[in-house]
């Protein structure tokens, strides 16, 4: 006998939208959280640290299937898209089409808010330990309950939404099928402030009412970029995120000592906007560090008795780092996997293992792709982005880039540019072998394996191509 359904670990984006998703599918759910029922989604004690960005097809496709509607508090500020900047500001490249800059903590609220509705049973100040496992096979979770007592709860199925340190992933038994750790070298350390600002300028290389602006520069964000998100009533989202190793590489040839909180304090102070501006602290929620994974998502998200949704499973996109799109869409898929597998009574790798095929098809097919172009664009120091950003790719074919599609990038045209720019030769010719591998990767996935049995081949070949880029185009060029 079992205490429950579903449990899912973790009320946040992904976890509130599974336990909603279960819950209107009729079963019986435990949502647990570290968090109370009036701080839903919060991720650490810095507060919802994320930079409230994303699409508006991702808020379609979850409020279709969950068929709520988000009210417009919660969805913030309606945006044309996100604009990538180069480092010297004199080109823009677009990314994902129109979004919204959500209200977090509104958002995070009206998602839990559905999932009790539809009759999730919520407890928190609940601390998940680990996943109880027996036979190998996931049959609940352990923790601290809210009187600090240790307490076990069984599930037929645990849906993992604890975030990027999961403590489930970490410690499921050793496996193939999900990485219990996160490759330091695959993950953004990452800052944000929310500020109120007077919104004195008016120049979209800076500050765009209408777009989030992310400014790529090797030197003010190594490794990453920093963004600046518009919000309702001249508020910002204002951040940055660096990979550790090119922060080494540039600290080391500059003889600087930066780290991410001293970065983020130079790119505040070189952007005009912040000249009278002062912290947002509504909801505790103004200051905050935390990271977020730049990898494909794991190649595999089932294990017998488990499924992993968002972050603890590193699904956000390895180029955006946009994770609440793939949150959303792991949520609604992993909800109604458990829901089918507490249907048939099947909680084995063979009966959870659609889950893996669904997430590929509605959304992780080109996330592999993506990691090899976020690792091109690593290896490139300022004035290779500049020249590329300007020469190399159109508008069109960076929006085909950014929705993972692969342009036919004619480079045979591009070749006479190259007469301008020697220099940029290897960043040329590594553009070249990107797209390629982006192609070949693109394949592999729309082949996914369709049982546990063809899995171990795909994963090699996936990894050993990720692992061919790591050593072509290794980071930290400044
Ligand atoms: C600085 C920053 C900026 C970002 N900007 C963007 C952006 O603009 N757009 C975008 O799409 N994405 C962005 N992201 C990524 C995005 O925030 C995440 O992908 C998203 O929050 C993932 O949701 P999740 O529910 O999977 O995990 P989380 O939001 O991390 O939720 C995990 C939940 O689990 C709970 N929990 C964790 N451990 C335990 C435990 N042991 N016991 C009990 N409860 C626990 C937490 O309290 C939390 O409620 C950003 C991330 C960062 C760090």
């Amino acid at each position: 006998m079992v205490d429950y359904d579903v449990i899912v670990a973790g009320a946040g984006v992904s976890g509130a939208t599974a336990a909603a998703m279960a819950g209107k599918l009729g079963k019986k759910v435990l949502l647990l959280d570290r968090n109370t029922d009036l701080e839903p989604g919060k991720k650490t004690v810095w507060g919802w640290v994320c930079g409230d960005a994303v699409a508006r097809s991702h808020i379609t496709f979850t409020q279709k299937n969950l068929g709520n509607t988000f009210s417009n508090e919660a969805l913030g500020l309606k945006v044309d898209g996100v604009v990538a900047l180069s480092p010297d500001l004199g080109y823009k490249l677009p990314f994902d089409g129109e979004g919204y800059s959500l209200e977090r903590p509104v958002f995070g609220k009206e998602l839990f808010d559905e999932a009790i509705k539809n009759g999730a049973e919520f407890r928190g100040k609940f601390s998940v330990e680990g996943p109880i496992i027996e036979d190998n096979k996931v049959k609940g979770v352990f923790g601290k309950n809210e009187k600090g007592e240790a307490e076990k709860i069984t599930g037929k199925i645990t849906i993992d939404a604890l975030g990027i340190a999961s403590l489930l992933r970490r410690k499921l038994p050793e496996n193939q099928y999900i990485d219990k750790e996160i490759d330091y070298e695959d993950l953004e350390l990452t800052g944000r402030f929310i500020y109120k600002t007077d919104e004195s300028i008016d120049d979209p290389k800076y500050y765009d009412k209408k777009n989030a602006l992310i400014h790529l520069n090797q030197q003010m964000a190594p490794g990453g970029y920093g963004w600046v998100f518009p919000k309702t009533n001249g508020r910002v989202n204002v951040g940055l995120g660096v990979q550790h190793r090119s922060l080494e590489a540039r600290n080391k040839k500059f003889g600087a000592t930066d780290n991410l909180k001293s970065l983020i304090e130079k790119y505040v102070k070189w952007n005009p906007l912040f000249k009278n501006y002062q912290l947002d602290s509504s909801h505790k929620n103004g200051e905050g560090y935390w990271s977020v994974s730049v990898r494909r998502q794991m190649e595999g998200m089932a294990y017998p008795g488990y499924l992993g949704a968002g972050d603890s499973m590193a699904s956000a996109n390895p180029l955006s780092a946009g994770g609440i799109g793939p949150a959303l869409i792991g949520g609604i898929l992993a909800g109604k996997a458990a829901a089918t597998a507490v249907e048939t009574g099947d909680t084995s790798l063979e009966g959870l293992w659609n889950y893996n095929v669904e997430y590929v098809k509605q959304y992780g097919k080109s996330m592999a792709g993506m990691e090899i172009f976020r690792i091109f664009l690593q290896s490139m120091n300022n004035q290779e982005i500049d020249y590329g950003m300007k020469n190399f790719i159109t508008y069109e074919e960076a929006v085909e880039i950014t929705y993972g599609r692969i342009p036919e990038l004619s480079l045979a045209k591009k070749v006479s540019k190259l007469v301008k720019g020697v220099g940029a030769i290897r960043a040329f010719k590594d553009l070249a072998w990107t797209t390629n591998k982006m192609k070949e990767l693109n394949a592999i996935y729309a082949n996914y394996p369709k049982s546990p049995a063809e899995f171990p081949e795909f994963k090699r070949t996936v990894i050993a191509t990720v692992n061919e880029a790591k050593a072509r185009m290794p980071s930290g060029p400044v």
